[in-house]
């Protein structure tokens, strides 16, 4: 096996998302305008949690530089228990950090005081029945006398404080056990939820991984639900075969992963053709790839459709990974920066409501956009020289980038069935339809949402089980082995 190039690994790593190898070389042997070829690469950033992402690069920061290395040192310790606490610190002044060294790998932890007292979760801490905090941070004095310190034989750290606030002036003790010590030595959280990564897919990966799970397997909550979540994760689309020819299963389904999500269109909707349609997918034209409620703060991450009718001529679904185009494009700067910097304004202003939102396309916390039919007309570009230099960068950038999600070998399509419901991530997987005739039948797709939270929780509460299910074919490569899975495990 060829060695990786250190710096793309280390990207990977960073960024968490496993790709297959060589799918990034295969979707940069795509003709480009520019001619930089795409360096192969495993890693992308991942959106599944935005709201990470600053934390995350905050975090990097405080670990630049010297801890970095002693971070290091540490993991690789032969006794990471064999800490020192400085007694003598328990004399010290009242408010003074406690230390603890690690002599091994030279590295001392300085505790501040007030925050380690905030960090006991003893039972009066923390309720053990709600698992919330009995008092607020801010309610810590100033003065902190600590009575004792002491590393216990597991590796524990013992703090008793003296005239504790919480104990009614008399001595509280506190326990942090050795796992937490450790990730406090080692610059990790200890048990953040950790998911597994995402596969970047062309038409033909997506066709290879195992796409279809039956609505029982899917209603059962068994082992062949996780692997259809595994798949969810990983490719961002599943399909479930044999569901009941009943509205109200699409419900059913979708409550397999959480709450539901009601958004202007209600708790679920119907797509089907009308005339004046208030929304172009209620017509039988052509609907180009495109993601759901991005003039919205918080667009919906999954979204399910369920067939119940489509005996109409056309009509085929259309799904791209808008992940794995991005990626390309990302490592052509000339294109990639237009994308990053160019606001797109969205909007849905129909039937009283007036929803409106701006987005790049490639967002830098590692979102990617792309509405084409929700654009507004007044779109914010500058009306100045350097405007319209900005705005034709942009323009080429995002032909660049629709011609990959578009490219026949990223598409993947399929003619729902009656009794087929469609899964998938849309933050991620871009979905549209092909042109339909109405006079040759009729089309029926029953649809709703599930909300960015309601995905992650229930991604973190069935984290070992969906690791278990990851596509095989990336065992070896990534995802299974990478749980890093970008800002979405941070
Ligand atoms: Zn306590």
């Amino acid at each position: 096996m060829a060695p990786r190039p250190t710096v793309v690994s280390l990207a990977a790593r960073r960024l968490g998302a496993g790709t297959p190898p060589g799918l990034a070389a295969r979707l940069g042997a795509l003709p480009l305008s520019r001619t930089a070829a795409p360096r192969r690469s495993r890693g992308f950033p991942e959106p599944l949690s935005p709201s990470a992402a600053p934390a995350r690069s905050y975090y990097k920061q405080r670990k630049a530089g010297t801890q970095d290395s002693a971070q290091h040192r540490y993991r690789e310790a032969q006794d990471q228990n064999a800490w020192l606490v400085d007694g003598t610190q328990a004399d010290a002044s009242e408010g003074a950090p406690l230390r603890i060294t690690h002599p091994e790998s030279r590295h001392t932890l300085v505790l501040n005081r007030r925050s380690l007292r905030d960090a006991c979760a003893c039972e009066r801490c923390v309720d053990p029945h709600s698992g919330q905090k009995t008092f607020g941070t801010t309610a810590i004095p100033a003065a902190l006398p600590i009575e004792s310190t002491q590393r216990l034989v597991d590796g524990s750290l013992r703090v008793v404080w003296a005239r504790d606030f919480l104990s009614s002036g008399g001595p509280h003790q506190s326990t942090y056990p050795p796992s937490t010590i450790r990730s406090w030595f080692a610059g990790r959280r200890e048990g953040a939820p950790r998911t597994p990564g995402l596969s970047l897919w062309n038409r033909r990966e997506f066709e290879a991984s195992p796409h279809t799970v039956t609505y029982e397997a899917w209603m059962s909550a068994g082992p062949d639900f996780h692997a259809a979540l595994a798949q969810l994760r990983q490719f961002g689309l599943v399909f479930i075969d044999g569901v009941p020819h009943s509205e109200d299963s699409v419900v059913a389904l979708a409550s397999q992963i959480g709450n539901i999500l009601e958004t202007l269109y209600g708790r679920t909707w119907d797509v089907r053709s009308k005339p004046q349609a208030e929304n172009v997918a209620y017509t039988s034209s052509f609907l180009g790839l495109h993601q759901d409620l991005l003039y919205t703060s918080r667009p919906p991450r999954l979204q399910f459709l369920h067939c119940l009718e489509n005996t109409c001529d056309g009509g085929e679904s259309i799904f791209s990974d808008a992940y794995a185009a991005a990626a390309v494009i990302k490592k052509l700067p000339y294109h990639a920066a237009p994308l990053y910097n160019f606001p797109i304004r969205y909007h849905y202003k129909k039937n009283g409501h007036s929803y409106e939102k701006l987005r790049p396309v490639f967002e830098k916390a590692g979102g990617v956009y792309w509405s084409p039919p929700f654009q507004t007309s007044d779109q914010p570009w500058e009306k100045s020289t350097e405007g319209d230099v900005s705005y034709s960068r942009w323009f080429q950038a995002a032909q660049e980038f629709r011609r990959r999600l578009e490219h026949e070998t990223s598409v993947y399509e399929r003619k729902l069935k009656p009794g087929q419901c469609v899964v998938f991530d849309n933050l991620r997987v871009l979905h549209g339809r092909r042109r339909f005739d109405t006079a040759s039948g009729n089309r029926w797709l029953k649809g709703t949402y599930i909300a960015d939270d309601v995905w992650k929780s229930k991604l973190y509460v069935l984290a070992e089980e969906i690791k278990a299910k990851f596509h095989q074919n990336d065992s070896a490569t990534g995802p299974s082995k990478d749980t890093g899975g970008g800002s979405g495990s941070a």
